[in-house]
């Protein structure tokens, strides 16, 4: 087994994490090794900002370390929230509130968007981003009753519906966390090679 650390105080998503990149991997939170002190955010990127995340696990664990972040782009907007959708407002039910505000005079034809993922690896000496992203757009009003975050105000292009009407196992199969997974896990294979055990 490769013991990585995911820079994640998340359970949910650690356990996303450890069941798509399978069994040869045992993922620790940096949570065992950092005291729950997470780094500032403040990277400009996604991709800067989940190098920021790997690079503090890496710096508290001293094992191999990868960090994530994610958030929605939206065309008409300039690709606001971006790495801002987590602090756009208060809570997830304000978050999408102000989003369906701020487009409230947008047509359909230009209400694009996409949900991006990067996830940065980093162990000292190897360094790479990983970035998945699911396209979309997004609707009038909220829908559905699955997911989270803005997944009520998105319509997947993927699934030819919306995501609050997906169940996990069709978001999973079209998201951003999972394509980036995939990524992550292809370029783990390329340094730890395939075999199941090791
Ligand atoms: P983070 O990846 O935890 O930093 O998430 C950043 C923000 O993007 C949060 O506000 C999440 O709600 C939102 N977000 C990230 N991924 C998704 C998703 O799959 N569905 C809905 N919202 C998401």
């Amino acid at each position: 087994m490769i013991d990585l650390v995911a820079a994640t105080h998340n359970k949910g998503k650690l356990a996303e994490f450890a069941y798509m990149l399978g069994k040869k991997y045992r993922i620790h939170p940096v949570s065992d090794f950092d005291g729950g002190v997470e780094p500032e955010e403040n990277g400009g990127s996604f991709e800067a900002n989940a190098v920021i995340k790997a690079k503090a696990a890496f710096n508290a664990s001293g094992l191999p370390s990868f960090g994530d972040d994610s958030g929605l782009c939206v065309d008409a907007l300039g690709g606001a929230p971006g790495v801002y959708s987590s602090r756009y407002a208060e809570n997830a039910k304000a978050r999408n509130a102000k989003l369906l505000a701020a487009l409230s005079e947008t047509p359909e034809s230009d209400r694009t968007a996409r949900f991006v993922c990067c996830i940065a690896f980093f162990d000292g000496k190897r360094e790479f981003v990983v970035r998945g992203e699911c396209k979309g757009r997004i609707l009038f009003k909220e829908t559905g009753e699955n997911g989270f975050g803005y997944d009520p105000v998105f319509f997947s292009d993927d699934l030819g519906k919306p995501f609050g009407d997906a169940t996990p196992a069709e978001k999973d199969a079209v998201s951003h966390r999972g394509r980036a997974v995939a990524l992550l896990g292809a370029r783990l294979a390329e340094i730890y090679g395939k075999d199941e055990e090791k």
